[in-house]
């Protein structure tokens, strides 16, 4: 099966010269969306994983399956001012914008294993505020997964020598 079959790639979303990878279409399909967390979870099956972290909202998509997949929790990273608990907050830039990601202090205890998970790896800002958040709770974040790799954004020179696996890389 190949994965980018079920990819569709539109152009100048959400703006001129971004090609937008939607992966709608893959999840649409209950055998493929199956066959990437089965792939993920193969990927990740030697890391004795506590808890897997997602941010919204296609990290949610990916992550949250995968958590169920492995049996362990899954943790919401959020925007700012969604989560109704104490959080603690961290500034982040997108391939297109800017905003702020919000987790709950309780949600990570310190020392606990925790694999990242979202559907693309971009510029790396998502993740590396991601792997901010974890870290301001004490959590050892023992890789990061995703469904798309952006080569050519080279996201992963933000993420030091974090442990990356990605499905499909363009
Ligand atoms: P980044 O912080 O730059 O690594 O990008 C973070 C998020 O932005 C990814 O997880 C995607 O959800 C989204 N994103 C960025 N670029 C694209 C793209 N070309 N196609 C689809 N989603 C994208």
């Amino acid at each position: 099966m190949n994965f980018k079959d079920y990819i569709r790639i539109i152009p100048d979303f959400p703006q001129p010269g971004i090609r937008f990878k939607d992966i709608t279409t893959l999840i649409n399909n209950g055998p493929v969306y199956c066959a990437v967390i089965d792939a993920l979870k193969q990927a990740v099956a030697d890391k004795q994983i506590d808890l897997i972290a997602g941010p919204e909202a296609r990290g949610f998509i990916v992550g949250a399956p995968l958590a169920v997949a492995l049996g362990v929790g899954f943790v919401p990273i959020r925007k700012s001012g969604k989560l109704p608990g104490e959080v603690v907050e961290a500034d982040y830039d997108l391939e297109y914008g800017k905003d702020k990601l919000a987790i709950h202090k309780d949600a990570i205890q310190p020392g606990q294993r925790v694999l990242i998970a979202d559907d693309l790896l971009a510029t790396g800002g998502t993740i590396a505020t991601t792997l901010n958040l974890i870290d301001q709770l004490g959590g050892q974040v023992i890789g990061a997964a995703f469904l798309i790799e952006l080569g050519y954004l080279d996201g992963r020179s933000k993420l030091g020598d974090l442990d990356i696996f990605s499905l499909m890389t363009y």
